[in-house]
Order: structure tokens, then sequence, then C-alpha cells
């Protein structure tokens, strides 16, 4: 109901008022003074304002200002009352304040209610037009609202998330089509927990405790869950819920979103995956270890259970990793496996991924496949005990090899393998292949390296030449005893790196396997380096090329050909002084001739010279292998030289040639030598006797006594057959002779010479022969002076023998 606003100082006239404006049935307000007046106006809306113009206090006009002023009275219409203010500049101002009509008193009551009225219908039509205007607003605010909250389903019905909201205790009131499509379950089946049977067990507590905590809170919910898909799959989705809040901040409802992330979720899992079995697979070389470790990090993740089949060497296919997320089932397996073990000609199975080197991936194992491919009744119970749904196998290949094959299992988990599964599977198989044939490589290098020591320390040469006839290797021992460097053969071919090889080629057996049966090998002759070495040699086939294996032979044929010289000077050298032994004591037994005394004499000096010439031998003999077996003693001693020698030359002049005269050259005084005295004898006497058997032509021979730094010097001269350069050194080998088959008619066992220098090696002397006068020889022994010896205390000095006669 509107209200009247009636102002006037004098009771008796606000009664007036009163009364005449009663019948409009108003609500009539009185004021007494300006300040009251202003105070009703803050508090309520009036339609009309009388307003008398004289009052103590504020006046009319100042009143009628103060409420033009204010933004909400300022349109109130204010009809002023007064009694004497008749002029025209009153009126006037009361028109300038903002009055709208002027009453002059004595008040005419129907005036007053006819032009109050006109206020009052105008201010109630206004308000009439007001309201209006805001049914028609509030209307319109519903209209759009309803259109905006129809978008917002539609847009939530298009988003491919799962789009939520529910009231304030958390009981969904709508779900999008994106929920019922994934979930299969209406809004009914969703609210008060409903949708909580969708969620994977292993996600189902956690997630249930943080939704009731946000509950609580009124906070964010935010986690990430798997949710099962009508069709019975599960999917990893990020799901958010906010809190709607009234004005004043209290909880009115959540709106919610769940994004299927399952892709990503999974991508960041095989990332895992790879990267903890990379880790896994560079821990060792033992690769059976690896892969059931692999296989233990691929179960549950990629499957229900994983197993790992390896080529072993000789073909066959063996399980060497088996694992199962449900330990009980694991028993079913491993008795499946047992007794069926992969069919190498099944169409479909871990046989045939390693054959066909294909991978092979069936999502969905119908019962159909499993009664094709069962053995008999108690396989196929086995595996429809397993509850196989999904099958995935993989082979492992490395270098084009196929080394075995991967098999991943979906069962309990209802999990179906696709081609994101199949991708990663491969990934993950090639990475274990990359291992094993890692490790094999590296057993492969290492028996290599282990067969390159071995060749490296065999005394035997072993070399490879390959199909081209190559040379691949050549090892040390081959280096040794052909004295051709690694360098200057590996790489070439054989007939050019080998000298000799193209000749020696045909002559070598090769076998095409090693064992009993392989021919003998072949002793051969191979010239190198202007040497003639000789090879005992055979070879063997190999896939591409042969290898050879040789001994050095040089030694062996250089004894057994000493050998047979040894034998026949020896038998020529015995035979000569038995046959006269046996000569003359035939002569001296006869009986039919009577010989004459000088004659019996003559012939027993020729059986007693002769036996000793056979003693002299056979002492030789046992001289020398006593040097060989290091039986003989040596007694170092201080040795007069000038004794040693004038005590030989006497010795070599009872028996000496007419052609030949002996010498002793040496200063009058000559340091003393440390030597085994007899020894020593004996050198001297070796050299010149074969000083004067080698010189046949007769001459001069001289022993030349000379010190010589730290040494003195026994050089001795003959004018005899000499010896050539390149046999200086042979001669002082065991049994050899420069002319074996004694063409010059000089005998010998060729062991003087050796004898002689062990003799010398012995005292820490040297030996040796040079050219003398361009014909003939000298044979120079150097021995250590006594003095330059470290004499040991108590040394028995020999006491210089009587001067010879020259
Ligand atoms: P033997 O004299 O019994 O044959 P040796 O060992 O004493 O054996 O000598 C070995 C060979 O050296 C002799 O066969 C001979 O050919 C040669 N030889 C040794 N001494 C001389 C020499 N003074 N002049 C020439 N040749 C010598």
């Amino acid at each position: 109901m509107s209200s009247i606003l009636l102002v006037d100082d004098r009771p008796e006239n606000l009664l007036a008022l009163e009364a005449s404006l009663e019948p409009l049935g108003r609500r009539l307000v009185s004021a007494t003074s300006g300040e009251e007046a202003l105070r009703h106006l803050l508090k309520e809306e009036f339609a009309v304002i009388l307003l008398d113009v004289q009052m103590p206090g504020l006046d009319g006009f100042e009143v009628a200002r103060m409420i033009k002023h204010r933004e909400a009275t300022r349109h109130v219409p204010i009809l002023f009352l007064t009694a004497i203010s008749k002029d025209r500049t009153h009126v006037f101002r009361g028109y300038e304040t903002g009055a709208v009509d002027y009453i002059f008193k004595p008040i005419d009551a129907d005036i007053l209610r006819s032009k109050v009225s006109v206020f009052l219908e105008l201010h109630e039509q206004r308000q009439e037009l007001g309201r209006q205007e805001e049914l028609l607003r509030q209307a319109q605010v519903a209209e759009l609202e309803a259109r905006s909250e129809e978008r917002y389903r539609s847009l939530a019905d298009a988003m491919p998330q799962i789009v939520w909201t529910a009231g304030p205790d958390g009981v969904a009131d709508y779900v999008n089509e994106g929920w019922v499509a994934f979930s299969g379950l209406t809004l009914a089946e969703t609210a008060h927990d409903g949708w909580l049977i969708t969620l994977h067990p292993d996600d189902l507590q956690r997630t249930t405790e943080l939704w009731e905590a946000a509950l609580r809170s009124g906070t964010l919910f935010e986690t990430e869950y798997r949710m099962r898909r009508a069709d019975g799959t599960y999917r990893w989705h990020l799901a958010r819920s906010l809190p709607q809040r009234s004005p004043d901040g209290e909880v009115i409802g959540w709106v919610g979103t769940c994004t299927d992330i399952h892709d990503r979720k999974r991508a960041e899992d095989a990332q895992v995956l790879i990267l903890e079995a990379s880790a896994v697979l560079g821990t060792s070389l033992d690769y059976r270890r690896t892969l059931a470790q692999v296989a233990q990090l691929a179960v549950p993740r990629m499957g229900d259970w994983c197993a790992v089949h390896v080529l072993d060497d000789d073909g066959s296919l063996r399980e060497i990793a088996v694992v199962h997320s449900n330990p009980s089932k694991l028993k079913f397996v491993l008795e499946l496996q047992e007794r069926y073990p992969p069919d190498p000609d099944a169409p479909i199975g871990v046989a045939s991924v390693v054959r066909t080197g294909r991978s092979e991936l069936i999502p969905e194992i119908a019962d159909e496949l499993l009664v094709a491919n069962a053995r008999d009744e108690l396989h196929l119970d086995l595996i429809r005990e397993l509850a196989l749904r999904s099958w995935l196998c993989v082979p492992l290949t490395a270098r084009g090899r196929t080394l075995g094959a991967i098999t991943f299992v979906a069962a309990e988990s209802g999990r179906r393998f696709d081609e994101a599964d199949l991708r990663l599977a491969e990934d993950l198989a090639r990475r274990a292949a990359t291992a094993i044939d890692n490790a094999q490589l590296y057993r492969q290098a290492e028996e290599r390296a282990q067969a390159a020591r071995v060749l490296a320390s065999v005394g035997d040469g072993v070399f490879m030449v390959d199909g081209e006839d190559v040379v691949r290797l050549w090892n040390p021992a081959a280096e040794a005893i052909t004295g051709l460097g690694v360098q200057s053969v590996l790489g070439r071919s054989a007939a050019e790196a080998v000298p000799g090889w193209k000749q020696l080629r045909p002559h070598i057996p090769v076998a095409d396997a090693p064992g009993p049966a392989a021919p003998r090998p072949e002793t051969l002759p191979l010239e190198v380096s202007e040497r003639e070495i000789w090879l005992s040699i055979a070879g063997v086939a190999i896939d591409d090329g042969v290898v050879y294996a040789f001994r050095d032979l040089t030694e062996e044929r250089k004894l057994e050909r000493m050998k047979t010289d040894f034998v026949a000077t020896v038998s020529h050298e015995l035979r000569t002084p038995l046959a006269a032994i046996y000569g003359s004591a035939m002569t001296v037994r006869r009986r039919d001739i009577e010989l004459e005394e000088d004659v019996r004499l003559r012939l027993l000096d020729v059986i007693a010279d002769e036996s000793n010439r056979l003693a002299e031998i056979v002492n030789d003999l046992l001289l020398a292998s006593h040097l060989d077996s290091g039986e003989l003693q040596v007694s170092i001693e201080q040795c007069d030289p000038r004794e040693l020698a004038e005590s030989v030359l006497d010795a070599a002049r009872t028996h000496l040639p007419e052609a030949i005269e002996l010498s002793l050259r040496a200063p009058a005084r000559l340091p003393w030598v440390a030597a085994d005295h007899g020894q020593l004898r004996q050198v001297l006497v070796n050299l010149v006797e074969n000083a004067v058997k080698y010189s046949p032509d007769g001459g001069r021979v001289e022993l030349e006594l000379e010190p010589q730094g730290a040494m003195l010097r026994f050089a001795v001269h003959d004018p005899g057959l000499g010896v050539p350069e390149n046999e200086r050194t042979r001669i002082f080998e065991k049994f050899y002779r420069l002319d074996p088959n004694m063409t010059r008619g000089i005998g010998g066992t060729g062991l003087g010479l050796y004898i002689c220098r062990e003799l010398v090696r012995r005292v820490n002397g040297k030996i040796w022969v040079e050219p003398h006068d361009g014909a003939g020889s000298t044979f120079v022994v150097e021995i250590p002076l006594a003095d330059a010896h470290p004499r040991k205390r108590g040394r028995r000095r020999r006491k210089p023998a009587a001067r010879a006669s020259r």
C-alpha cells in the first residue's frame, strides 16, 4: 500500500490533513518537524509528501531541498502547504526547490484529495510498471537459465570426457552420455555409490577414502584410477571433482569429470617397464637370469603370465622363465608346459613364432580356438582352467637371427591385448634379444680370446688361411720357427708371404676334420731367410679355409743326420784299428810261418797302438756323453800356461809325422790362468793333434801364447787344409766333420772340437777358428787369467813343470 507523508508543526493542521485524506484509504505518516520528516523518509518509501512551508527549525524549502538532494527520494512529489506566502517570489522559490504544487490554507479537503490522488495514482502506476518489469525480467532470466542449462547439458554430452554433477552429499544427480556409454550404467544405477562397482579392485579402497575425505572437507577431489568399461576392460582415468558453493560459501553440489588417460598411462607404464627391463638386462651377461627378472617385471603389467623360451644349440626350444601373477595358477601353467611342450609343427604358438620370426597376437581367444588347438581332453581342461583370454607372442630376434620368444597371456584380469601391447612386447623382446646376443657374442669373444691365448702359448706353429689362401692367423710360434713376422704375413696370400709355399702346399696332407682318421703330418723342407727349416706339417679344413699346424724338425733332422754320420764315421774309425789289431794278432798267432823277432814285436806294437787308439775313441765318446749330461766335474785352479804348452808339444812329438815341425812361441814371463789343468791340457792336445792331422802336406805347426787383457790366448797355427768360412762354427758341433766320407783319408769322430768347446766354456773361456796365412787355420782358445779370477783360499798351487826342450 502507498504511504503519504504529512509534515506540519501544528498538530491541529496535521489532524485536519489526516481527516481530509483518510477516505483515500492509504497509509498516512505524520511528522511535526522537518527533521522528523527526513527520518521517516530514510525508513520508508512515500508516494507523495505534503510539506508545510513555515516551520520552526528546518523550514519547508530547506527540507524539500534535502529531499531532492537524495537519490532515493528526489522523484517523490512534494506538495507545499502554506497560509501566507502567496506572493509570486515565494511561490516561485517553492517550485525551484522541487515542489510540484502549492496548496494554500485553509485547505479545501476535496481539492487536497484530488490533487493527492493524482500523485498517488501516478506513483502506484509507476510501482505497477516496475512490478511488471520485474516479472518480465524474471521470466526472461528463467528462460535464459533454462536455455543455458540445456546448452551445458548438450555440451557435457558432446564432450569426450565423463561429466557428472552431484548434490552436496555426493549423490549423482546428472551423468552425461559419455558416462552412460562407457559404463553402461544409467543415472539411477550410478547414484548412491553405484559407480564404485566399475572401479578396479586395486584402486577401490584408495579412491573411496579420497572421495569421502573430499566430501567431508568440501575440497577438490583429484586422483587416477581404473574403471571398467561396459565390455569388461579396465581403462585408466583422471578423475576431478570440484565443489560448487553458494554465495555464502556453503557447498551446494559437485561437478566432476573423468578423463580417459589410459593411453598416456600405458605409454608411461611401457616406458617405465622398458627402462626397468633395460636396466635389468644390462646388469649381467647371464641372460637366463636377467630374462627371468624381465618376466617378473612384465607380470602383471603386461599380462597375467609371461614365459620366455630360448633356442638351444641343438635347435630345441627351452623354457627359461615362467611367471604368473596368481601363484596358485602357476602349477597349472607348469603342468601344461611340462605335459605339452611347444609343438614344432603347430600353425600357431611359441614354436611357430620362433620358426617364422613373426609375432602372433590373439586379442580374444574364442573357445573354438581352444578346442581346435587342444591336443587332448586334459590339454583342453588345463587351458580352460587357466581362463585364457588374450595371447601375445613375440620373437627374440637379433641381427636377423631368432633366438627364442616371449609369450604374454591375459587371463583373470580380463585384459585384451591390442596393437599397442604388441608394439611394447616387440620393443621389450628386441632389447632382450640384444642382451642374449651380446652375451653370446661376449662368450664367443671370450672363447676366441682364450683360443688366441692358447695359440700364442703353444710351441707348435699354427696358422690359418681363408678360402682365398690369404693368411688370417699366424701364431707367435709360427713367427719364431719361420722367422716370418706376423705383420709381414697376415692379410697376404700364403704363396706371397711364405717363400716356397707354392711348392710345399701340394705335399701337405689336409684332413676334413681333426681326429684319429686325419693323415699323419709330412716332414717337408722350407727355405726361409737363406736357411732350410724342416717342418712336420699337416692341415685341417674348416668352414672357410684351412688351419695348418707345424713343428720345427730342423734340430731333429740335424740330429738324425748327425747320428747317421756318427755311425758311419765311428764304425769306420773303429773298424780301422780293429782290422789292424785283428790282422796283426792273426799273423802273430800263425804256426805255419816263423816270424822274425822284430817283425813279431812290430806287430805287437801295432796291436798296442791301435788298442790305444780304440781306447781314445771310447774315451772321447764317454767324455762327450758326460758333458751332455752335465756329469763332468770341473775343478778350477791356477795353471802355468807355459808348462802346459810344453808338455802338450812334448807328447805330440812322440808320434809326429816327419813332415811336420812343432814349435812354441811365448814371451819370457806369462801370467797363470784359472782352469782345470787336465781339461785344459786335453783341449790343447786336441788342437795340436788336429793341426798335425789336417796338415797332410806337412809344414810348421806353432803353438803361440800371449796375454790378451784379462785372458791368456793360446793359438795353434797350422799350414793345413783350412776351414771354409761357413763351416767355422759348425765344426764345433758334435760329430760334425768337414769330410765325413774321408776323401782325404783323414779319420776322426767329429767329437774333438765339440769336447774342446764344452771344456773351454766351463772355465768361462772362448774358442774359435780363423784362417791362417790364407790356407791353413788358427784355432784360438782364450782362458781367463788367474789374477782376474777370484782366488779361493787354500787353493793348491800347481808347481811349474820343468821346461821341455824344443
Ligand atoms: P775329428 O778330427 O775327429 O774329425 P774334430 O771335432 O776334432 O773331429 O774336428 C772336426 C772337424 O773339423 C774335422 O773333421 C775337420 O774336418 C775339421 N778340422 C779340425 N781341425 C782342423 C784343422 N786344424 N784344419 C782343418 N780342419 C780341421
